[in-house]
């Protein structure tokens, strides 16, 4: 049994989305066993996103990518074409669009918990996010666009990358007492013989 993270961000928030986005995962079998709404300050904002040169670089050769394939200059957006810098750069977004508004944010418990909602968010980029998984089906959001615009990609959710993240992250969010341990009928449907 495994428990993950999930944010609904400020997009998602703002375009009414809780509900929909929470149905995908009740109705996948995942339970809810923590559930908050907030306005995060910078602070708690930063802590979600890792200070590392390995996820600088990610989120940066993620624009680099995509910036080579439309053929437009890295460097003429972002003033270097360094996947650290630009990375850091992005961050800088996220945190203050992460802590511009209301988040809804959850813990999901199940059988492989992170991995099956990685699945059901779907890719970073929505542009590549298969149709069915939440960032595909509701969000027209992209690189270019976010960069463009100085903002990060709007794609609905945050959900923990693995579940060693999650538990990290579980806790930059929640109390061990604002988790809650109970039984529902799906429980019994999974995690029984038959
Ligand atoms: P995920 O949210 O899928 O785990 P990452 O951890 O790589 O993805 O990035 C965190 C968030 O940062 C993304 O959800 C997205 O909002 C934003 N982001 C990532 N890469 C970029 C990028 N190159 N340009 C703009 N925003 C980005």
């Amino acid at each position: 049994m495994e428990r993950t993270l999930v944010l609904v961000k400020p997009d998602g928030v703002q375009r009414n989305l809780i509900g929909k986005v929470i149905s995908r995962f009740e109705h996948a079998g995942l339970k809810i066993v923590a559930l908050k709404m907030l306005k995060p300050s910078k602070e708690l904002a930063a802590k979600n996103y890792p200070d590392s040169n390995e996820w600088y670089t990610k989120v940066g050769e993620r624009s680099i990518g995509t910036f080579k394939s439309m053929g437009i200059d890295v460097k003429k957006k972002f003033g270097t074409d360094e996947p650290v810098q630009i990375g850091k750069t992005i961050k800088g977004w996220l945190v203050r669009f992460l802590s511009s508004g209301n988040v809804v944010a959850m813990v999901l418990e199940g059988n492989n918990a992170a991995a099956h909602v990685r699945r059901l968010v779907g890719e970073t980029d929505p542009l590549k996010a298969s149709t069915g998984s939440i960032r595909g089906d509701f969000s027209i959001d992209d690189v270019i666009l976010g960069n463009t615009l100085n903002r990060p990609i709007v794609n609905v959710v945050h959900a923990s990358g693995n579940s060693q993240e999650a538990v990290g992250e579980i806790k930059i969010w929640f109390t061990e007492k604002e988790m809650l341990s109970y039984v529902v009928d799906t429980d019994k449907v999974y995690y029984k013989e038959w």
